[in-house]
This record gives C-alpha cells, sequence and structure tokens, in this order.
C-alpha cells in the first residue's frame, strides 16, 4: 500500500501539532452528542481524537486480528466515506512521538456501534504490534479520518479491484460499497494475490458476494505458495491472468482500483522506467486508482 502525498502530508500535521486541540473539540463534540442523544457521525472532515474501546478481537490466520471497536455510542456510525482509512495513534513504551498509521475499516461504513478493522502484523512493526497487543475493553486513539478515492456510483459500468495480501481491505471496502448500496449497480471483478492458501481473508463475506450477486460479482484467488490440495488459481496477479478474468471491456468504460506491496503495485501501475501491466493491456492513466 503505498502511501498518497495527502495522507502523509495529514499524519505529519496531526503528529506535529494540534492533537491537545483535537482532543478538546472531540471531548466538547461527543459531550453535545451524547446530550442531544441522536445518532451522530464520528468521523467529519477534520481531526476526530476519538479513544474507542476493543470490543472483540479474532486472530483470522497465523498474522492477523479482526479488531472490532465500540463507537462512543450504539447508534453512532462511522460517518467515513466510500473510501476512506481512519489514523490510528499510540504511544509505544520509550519513545517520545507517537505512531500514526492508518487502517481501511472493514465494517460497513454505515455500521452503527462498531468500527472493525483487519489488521496484519509485521514482526517489528511498532503500529501493528501495539495493536496485536490490545485486549477487550483496551482503548486505542483515532486520530482523523483519512479520505481516498471518492467513489461516485455509476460513474462506470464495471470495475476491476486488484488486491495484493493485506491490500484487500480497501478493495473489500470499495466492494462492499457499492454491493450495498441498491442504486449502485457497478459490475465488480476482484483478483486477489495472495502468498499462501491461509492468507485468503474475508472469503466468507466474498461467498456470499458470489450468492447474491452472480450476474455482476465475481472474485478471482490466485496463490503464490498455494497448498497442495488447493482448488484455487496458482501464481501471482500477472499479465497474462487478468487478460483471460478481466479483459478491457471494448467500449474502454471502467475502472480499475489497486492496493498491494509496492513490488505489486509497481508491476501493475508502472513507475517512472517502466510502463505497468494495466496500462500495457490498453487502460489508460486516469482508469487506473491506487489508495
Ligand atoms: C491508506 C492505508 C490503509 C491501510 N490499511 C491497512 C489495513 O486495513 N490493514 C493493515 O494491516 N494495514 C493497513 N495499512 C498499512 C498500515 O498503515 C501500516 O503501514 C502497517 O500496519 C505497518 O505498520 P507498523 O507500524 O506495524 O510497521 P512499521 O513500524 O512502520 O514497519 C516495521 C517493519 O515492518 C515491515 N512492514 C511494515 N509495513 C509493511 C508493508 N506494508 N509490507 C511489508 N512489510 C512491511 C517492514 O519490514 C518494516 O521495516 C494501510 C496503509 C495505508 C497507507
Amino acid at each position: 500500500m503505498a502511501l498518497p502525498v495527502r495522507p502523509r502530508t495529514i499524519i505529519a500535521g496531526l503528529t506535529a501539532g494540534g492533537i491537545g486541540a483535537g482532543l478538546l473539540l472531540s471531548r466538547l463534540g461527543r459531550d453535545i452528542d451524547a446530550d442531544a442523544n441522536v445518532p451522530s457521525k464520528v468521523f467529519g472532515r477534520g481531526p476526530a481524537f476519538v479513544s474507542l474501546p476493543l470490543e472483540s478481537e479474532e486472530q483470522v490466520n497465523h498474522d492477523t486480528k479482526r479488531l472490532r471497536f465500540s463507537l462512543p455510542n450504539p447508534t453512532d456510525i462511522s460517518g467515513l466515506s466510500l473510501t476512506s482509512a481512519v489514523l490510528t495513534m499510540s504511544w509505544p513504551k520509550g519513545r517520545w512521538a507517537p505512531v500514526a498509521r492508518p487502517y481501511t475499516p472493514v465494517s460497513h461504513i454505515n455500521e452503527p456501534g462498531v468500527l472493525e478493522l483487519l489488521v496484519k502484523h509485521y514482526p517489528d512493526g511498532k503500529q501493528s504490534t501495539h495493536l496485536h497487543s490490545l485486549k477487550p475493553g483496551d482503548k486505542l486513539l483515532f486520530a482523523a479520518a483519512l479520505r481516498g478515492h471518492q467513489w461516485v456510483p455509476n460513474s462506470v459500468p464495471h470495475v476491476t479491484l486488484i488486491a495484493g495480501g493485506a491490500g484487500i481491505t480497501p478493495i473489500f471496502q470499495l466492494a462492499q460499497g457499492i454491493l450495498s448500496n441498491p442504486d449502485d449497480k457497478t459490475a465488480v471483478t476482484i483478483v486477489y494475490g495472495v502468498n499462501t492458501n491461509e492468507d485468503c481473508h474475508l472469503t466468507k463475506e466474498f461467498q456470499k458476494y458470489e450468492n447474491e450477486f452472480q450476474d455482476r460479482f465475481k472474485i478471482v484467488y490466485t496463490v503464490s505458495r498455494p497448498d497442495e490440495k488447493t482448488t484455487l488459481r496458482k501464481g501471482r496477479v500477472t499479465k497474462e491472468l487478468l487478460e483471460e478474468v478481466v479483459p478491457l471491456p471494448k467500449n474502454g468504460e471502467t475502472k480499475v482500483f489497486v492496493c498491494g506491496p509496492p513490488a505489486m503495485e509497481s508491476s501493475l501501475v508502472g513507475s517512472r522506467k517502466e510502463t505497468g501491466i494495466l496500462e500495457q493491456l490498453g487502460y489508460r492513466k486516469d482508469q487506473i486508482h491506487t489508495f
């Protein structure tokens, strides 16, 4: 997941200053909402600075946990726009500076009362180690929402979403947002590349979409180090695979979204030196988006 310039600036700004003001504003805002007892959006356009308790945790494979946080009131919703991440902050022991990292919720952006993250643990990772150490009742500070590509329903008839590993979270959020909106008729194809079979996440949710939206949702898993008995495709996300499973529509009307490790993103999207696979397949630069 390459961090785009704007979120980087936001993270730096929020980390460097404004924490006190944010906390104060957030505290005032929360009291007003609680008094009025009306459903409210936890994340707006500015700083949120809200501490949310962990409600439950689930280890979903050897390195990934699903962490479910409670919003301040059961009727609150996240208020995030499609697509967005949330900026989390913590103060690891022995460090003077806080650690700020974005994560993309996998709970529906309008689900009342909860915010769910799917977090991969990196052995030396500061924030992912902290998040994996949280126990129910522990609190995590959410500093702000980070808006990604703002999806416009029905802007194209079909989208291709390509995820690598932990990059599945924004891809899932987008697919979930499209498919749960009865007014959005966009067809969705996901190509999901993982290292091993057990790295395939959110499979129950994807299976449900496959059953419910047979005419307009498809997911293709490809595993680079598969189990012997795997029924999934083998290998990485290649030009040949994309040509076969998501051919560019004849009228060219489509968009493609990519989120994965840097090597995968640069092979698909390209770099200053090399044209990426997607452009080689005929996608225009303005049709290709990363998170
Ligand atoms: C917009 C956005 C949304 C994101 N959403 C999610 C999400 O929903 N779930 C999720 O798990 N992550 C997500 N990430 C990644 C997340 O923000 C952190 O970068 C990640 O958790 C690592 O942070 P850390 O502090 O644990 O590791 P750091 O302390 O920053 O890094 C320590 C070491 O861990 C390894 N490492 C760190 N990040 C990566 C990586 N991406 N690939 C390979 N090795 C790495 C490296 O060896 C690095 O030297 C998102 C990133 C962005 C930009």
